[in-house]
């Protein structure tokens, strides 16, 4: 077995394993991140896990035709969702044209988020953002068959793991649509599941549920919401807990390509999905804090989608060029390569949560942090 070659700058988009034609490439997990191995005596060196790959072979380049403001007609889909609720829109129409649809949703209860269709799971369990590194495992080969038998398909999942699915599937198909969004980054499953074991211990029963984006303290906020399987619970706004604090404010618990992903300048989607926070200072679309999506049709089949869910959302047309400030390159501040490694090494010597430093999280911190965020000031 070895990692040699293609694997040394990889996303894990999953195109290759897709592609191998003797399933010589498996995910395995080191200490902190999964890897794409591959298998040398199964490998046949046909060097075709090099030219699909999006990482060693880059060559799409898709261009945003139109940007909106996009907020769900009905609030309930608004509050189950992340923002203002525009997936499941076009999921809906994806299944009333008889259709199935690709997303990311939770396995072996939450240890786990993989990507999977609206055929092995109901449609509200691919809703919402996991804030986790997701597996695509062979999920591209089924959506090949699926569109060969003439189905539509819709897939939303990282801009990786779009870029991964059209270069294996290697052609456009009139009947795919693609979804992705503007992505902070995958976090280490490693860290996600000692924080699971950590919640556990503090709930005192295993973790049945995780809801990253409840809007119990409105959009804005960003809270997570834990249930153990004794009903008890664990909120927290996203400074006050060590797995939330170290992906949305310190960007810190990323897989390594993350932190110079060139997908975030170049979406192979038709349609890229974001949380809307510039709202107020460009445009003057409101929501009360329940969320509001920014949509970006990124081609023009992704225009005749949006134009398809309009009955569905209430759409405002954007400035284009302010609209995709939030799919620009983020700039790596100076010392946070240093300060990650460290981070790094503490984990993996450690554990997650000695690492995060849990004692930051005390009630003093948590209440200045709670009333600062609820007054707005932080
Ligand atoms: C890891 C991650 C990082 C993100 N970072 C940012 C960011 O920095 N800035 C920003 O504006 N928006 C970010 N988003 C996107 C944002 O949170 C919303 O998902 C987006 O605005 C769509 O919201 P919605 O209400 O339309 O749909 P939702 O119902 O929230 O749908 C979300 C879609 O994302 C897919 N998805 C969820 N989790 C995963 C996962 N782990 N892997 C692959 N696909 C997944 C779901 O299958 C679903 O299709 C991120 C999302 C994720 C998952």
């Amino acid at each position: 077995m070895n990692n040699i070659g293609v694997f040394q700058r990889c996303s894990n988009c999953g195109a290759c394993y897709n592609l191998c034609p003797v399933n010589a490439i498996s995910v395995k997990e080191d200490e902190l991140f999964y890897r794409p191995i591959v298998d040398t005596e199964k490998c046949l060196n046909c060097g075709r896990c090099q030219t699909v790959c999006p990482v060693n072979a880059p060559q799409y380049k898709q261009k945003p035709v139109r940007a909106y403001a996009a907020i769900h007609d009905d609030e309930r889909i608004v509050r189950s969702s992340s923002s203002g609720g525009v997936f499941r829109a076009l999921a809906d129409r994806t299944l009333e044209a008889g259709g199935i649809v690709y997303g990311a949703a939770y396995a072996d209860g939450v240890q786990k988020v993989v990507m999977t269709s609206s055929e092995q799971v109901p449609l509200d369990q691919l809703q919402k953002s996991k804030y986790v590194e997701s597996l695509v495992g062979l999920s591209f080969r089924d959506v090949k068959e699926q569109l060969e038998g003439g189905k539509s398909v819709l897939y939303c999942g990282a801009p990786c793991q779009i870029a991964g699915l059209k270069r294996f599937l290697g052609k456009e198909y009139d009947k795919l649509l693609t979804c992705d969004f503007s992505c902070g980054g995958m976090p280490s499953h490693k860290m996600y599941r000692q924080w699971l074991d950590w919640l556990a211990a503090k709930l005192k029963a295993p973790v049945a549920g995780v809801d990253f984006r409840p809007k119990t303290f409105g959009w804005r906020s960003h809270a997570v919401n834990v249930r153990g399987e004794n009903g008890r619970t664990y909120v927290r706004l996203r400074g006050e807990d060590a797995y939330f604090y170290c992906f949305v404010e310190k960007h810190i618990s990323v897989r390594d390509y993350c932190l110079e992903c060139e997908f975030a300048n170049n979406h192979y989607a038709d349609i890229i999905l974001a949380d809307f926070w510039k709202h107020r200072s460009i445009s003057k679309v409101a929501n009360g804090d329940k969320g509001i999506s920014l949509l970006i049709a990124n081609s023009e089949k992704g225009e005749r989608a949006v134009s398809a869910i309009a009955g569905q959302v209430a759409l405002t047309t954007l400035d284009l060029e302010s609209a995709t400030y939030n799919l620009r390159e983020k700039q790596i501040k100076e010392g946070f390569k240093e300060a990650r490694s460290a981070f790094l090494e503490d984990c993996r010597s450690k554990g997650f949560i000695l690492a995060a430093g849990p004692r930051k999280y005390n009630w003093k911190f948590r209440l200045k942090y709670r009333i600062k965020t609820l007054l707005g000031r932080n």
